[in-house]
């Protein structure tokens, strides 16, 4: 009898197990019910040896706005370590008959979604030759690279800009990429973009440009990047007008928006928004809206992602983005602990210690 009751524990017993094997192995994914976290910075210092000459004019604005790329890559390093994965921006809202709503995202077992997003990338052709690369490339084999003018001579690199050092970070680590997702490149239209002069005033060759621009965008497409939209001319959003401000949206519906298709994804410059105006959607947020966009990022060290509500129903679907840049590392903000020790990150090396 006794005999029977063990065999029948056993059985039991594996009954159970391989039941809770089966659920680990179906279940490899689950719902992330927290605020997504969203971290930015802007293009890296891909020459801190030039950036920080004493020299440069743009030193101070480069120590304050910037980080380097070593620190980019401690700071990837540090991600990965703590369990984030990037995601997609796109999907964690969702249109619901013109009403956006968040969505939850599936993300592996022990994993914690993350977006991460680079500003302006345009290199603008006044701050050439002062430290950053000059260009997105891709090189003679199919490959994103960066393409810099050195002492007259062409530098491609692989290891100085945020694009091909997180290509090689994913090949490396592809658990710290959900669904292929990459970064989102918050993109102005002033100095055209990545590098390539396709803005309207360009009247040399701004053709050129914009055919040379092309397969990089698809190139970054198909390796899991996505773009938003960082205003066409950088303005205060404040200080200028509406009329100004809808000709504005106008200049990258016609120059930004044919080159990457449409974003539904706003990032304000400078991280100054206005959604309301004496209680009501304002008027240049309405604008806003009708050329599509549905989810509006700022600027702020404290996570936030959810709705502005109006008097209303109507309410505005915002995400607050953490900054990463030479001063946050410099101050150690604590908002940045969950994610790297600034301490550990911070270039001592090539910053200027005073
Ligand atoms: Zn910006």
């Amino acid at each position: 009898m006794k005999k029977i009751v063990y065999i029948f524990l056993i059985f039991s017993l594996f009954i159970i197990c391989s039941g809770f094997t089966n659920a680990f192995a179906n279940n490899e994914e689950y719902y992330y019910t927290s605020t997504v976290e969203h971290l930015f910075t802007h293009c890296l210092i891909a020459y801190p040896e030039i950036a920080f000459k004493k020299t440069n004019p743009m030193r101070d604005n480069y120590n304050i706005d910037c980080i380097t790329k070593d620190e980019f890559i401690k700071i990837l390093n540090s991600l990965y370590q703590n369990n984030y994965a990037l995601v997609d921006i796109n999907e964690t809202f969702k249109n619901k008959n013109g009403k956006i709503e968040k969505q939850k995202i599936k993300v592996p077992v022990g994993k914690k979604p993350l977006i991460l997003s680079f500003d302006d990338v345009n290199y603008d052709h006044k701050k050439m030759g002062l430290g950053m690369v000059d260009k997105i490339i891709i090189d003679n084999n199919g490959n994103l690279a960066t393409s810099t003018l050195i002492n007259g001579k062409e530098e491609i690199s692989y290891s100085n800009e945020f694009i091909p050092i997180l290509e090689d970070f994913v090949n490396k680590h592809p658990s710290f990429s959900i669904r292929g997702a990459k970064g989102t490149l918050n993109l102005t239209g002033y100095d055209g973009i990545l590098g390539y002069r396709t803005q309207s005033k360009n009247l040399i060759n701004r053709q050129e440009e914009i055919n040379k621009v092309k397969p990089i965008i698809k190139k970054l497409k198909e390796n899991g990047w996505n773009f938003a939209c960082h205003s066409y001319g950088h303005y205060h959003m404040n200080k200028i007008s509406y009329e100004q401000f809808c000709e504005e949206i106008k200049l990258w519906q016609n120059e930004v928006e044919p080159l990457i298709g449409k974003t539904k994804v706003y990032v304000y410059p400078y991280g100054e928004w206005e959604v309301y105006a004496n209680g009501e959607k304002s008027k240049k947020h309405i604008a806003l809206e009708n050329a599509g966009f549905e989810l509006f990022c700022g600027v702020g060290m404290k996570t936030y992602y959810s709705y502005l509500p109006t008097k209303n129903t109507s309410k505005v679907l915002f995400m607050d983005r953490k900054v990463i840049d030479g001063t946050t590392l410099r101050k150690k903000d604590s908002n940045l602990y969950p994610f790297f020790n600034p301490e550990n990150v911070y270039d001592y090396k090539f910053r200027p210690s005073a």
